[in-house]
């Protein structure tokens, strides 16, 4: 049959639309995803007839409503879905960093509700927004006030903006960095209004390098954390408390961008992360840090310091464009409380999988293994290997851990087949392997991960 007969066989948007096999279909879904799959259909069966040129016409009709229906069963599932991660990598950012502890989870249901965000039960009056998260957050850094925005790159502008606008502000070009997603610190600068006064090298800074650069016009001195990098060799700057101490009378503030967020030491796990409480004790003005990272709390921006500096903040009119919600602030009030409570290692489930011993992934990672059938065993090794605490913190250095490894041919079919299931579970491929990495797999899920193994490499051809 010619091209342009077969072409002028296919249906219209409506004829489709009106056609009797659609009609269970328009009762339930929206007219216009119900159009949008129509269109999308028909614009594939076209595109099939230009390509291949021996495809038949027949039932032309059938096959859009067979492919609408499909889409429609694709769109019909929920898109945000709970995945197992067995990457190996903590702060996952595709996977939305923190999981957040049970009790965190329980606050953000009450807060769904009605709730006294803005309210003083006892007096009935208006109150400042989540006044109570503010002071434990305070308590649980050291610091004298607290304020949350919406991410740490927020927190990162409304500090700026707010402390320094107008002004130059002194950072070392060792601290020029890049975030991630195109978040780059000269860029910030710019969009807050501040001038950038760059001091020092790529990998050497002294504490004499800003001070030579303070005059009238200073505005504030930022620190950023490396995150996402490291420096090794020839390499100084300066610590805080050089920098603090040095500059005892200053009339403008000293800023840490900490990003992590760490409320503890991590060097017992071999990780070098700056100390929130540490950078308020050494005498830093503001101190920012992300609610998803180390904190293990929901995703916020989190700014921590003096009364007098976060005072300015709060008079920002952009402030009220960066608030976060009820439900954010009720997983972040619970999750300051475990931190108060001394319970973080055992109830948050950031730190839990941090501080898991080698020990205890070696017995689950065996007795993951001894749940699989003599078949399957065959192709998946049981191997140490190294998580990381991701999200953009601690480069470089691994933490030790023991994984699951399937081995052989096809793993792109079965890594996608693990991720399709009712419950997606998702590994760490490797050239010629993929590692379902213990250290980040709930104990719970261990079960579900074996009975998806078994029923995938029992048919699959190694
Ligand atoms: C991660 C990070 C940020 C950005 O934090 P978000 O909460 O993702 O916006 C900013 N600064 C530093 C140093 C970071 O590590």
């Amino acid at each position: 049959m010619e091209k342009s007969e077969r072409l002028r066989s296919i249906p219209s948007v409506d004829q489709v639309l009106q056609c009797n096999e659609l009609s269970e279909v328009r009762k339930i879904v929206a007219h216009p995803i119900l159009v949008s799959c129509v269109r999308g259909s028909i614009e594939q069966v076209r595109s099939e007839f230009l390509h291949n040129h021996d495809l038949s016409s027949d039932n032309v009709l059938d096959r859009i409503v067979n492919s609408v229906n499909t889409a429609i069963q694709s769109q019909a599932k929920q898109s945000l879905r709970p995945v197992i991660n067995a990457t190996g990598i903590i702060l996952h950012t595709n996977l939305g960093r923190a999981p957040l502890a049970h009790l965190a989870i329980e606050r953000m249901r009450a807060a769904a509700a009605y709730t006294n965000l803005e309210l003083d039960l006892e007096s009935g009056k208006r109150n400042r927004r989540a006044a109570n998260v503010m002071q434990l957050l305070a308590m649980a850094t050291g610091a004298e006030d607290a304020l949350v925005v919406n991410n740490c790159a927020a927190a990162t502008v409304l500090v700026l903006q707010s402390l320094a606008s107008g002004r130059e502000v002194i950072i070392s070009r060792g601290h020029l960095v890049e975030i991630g997603g195109g978040f780059r610190l000269p860029d910030v600068f710019k969009s807050a209004g501040v001038i950038l006064r760059e001091v020092g090298t790529t990998n050497r800074t002294y504490c004499s390098d800003y001070h030579d650069a303070i005059s009238p016009t200073t505005g504030a001195i930022i620190q950023v954390h490396h995150s996402n990098f490291a420096q090794i060799g020839f390499v100084t700057e300066p610590s805080l408390r050089e920098l603090v101490t040095s500059l005892e009378d200053r009339p403008f503030p000293i800023i840490h961008d900490i990003g992590s967020g760490s409320l503890y030491d991590l060097s017992k796990f071999g990780l070098n992360e700056p100390c929130v409480k540490e950078s308020i004790h050494l005498g830093a003005d503001v101190c920012m840090f992300s609610g998803d990272k180390l904190f293990g709390g929901p995703q916020c921006g989190i700014i921590v310091g003096k009364k007098r500096w976060l005072e300015r903040l709060q008079s920002n009119p952009i402030v009220r464009a960066l608030r976060v919600d009820k439900v954010t602030l009720g997983a972040l009030e619970a999750t300051t409380e475990i931190h108060l409570s001394g319970q973080a290692f055992r109830q948050l489930p950031v730190l839990q999988m941090l501080s898991i011993s080698p020990q205890e992934l070696l017995s689950r990672c065996k007795g993951l293994h001894h749940k699989l059938s003599a078949g399957v065993k065959n192709r998946i090794g049981l191997v140490d290997c190294e998580s990381f605490v991701g999200g953009g913190t601690s480069p470089g250095q691994g933490l030790r851990s023991y994984a699951l490894s399937v081995e052989g041919t096809n793993l792109d079919f079965i890594s996608k087949s693990l991720r399709s299931g009712p419950r997606a579970i998702m590994g760490r491929l490797t050239e010629n392997r993929l590692l379902l990495d213990l250290r980040t797999i709930d104990a719970c899920d261990l079960e579900y991960v074996a009975s998806r193994l078994e029923e995938l490499l029992s048919d699959v051809e190694s």
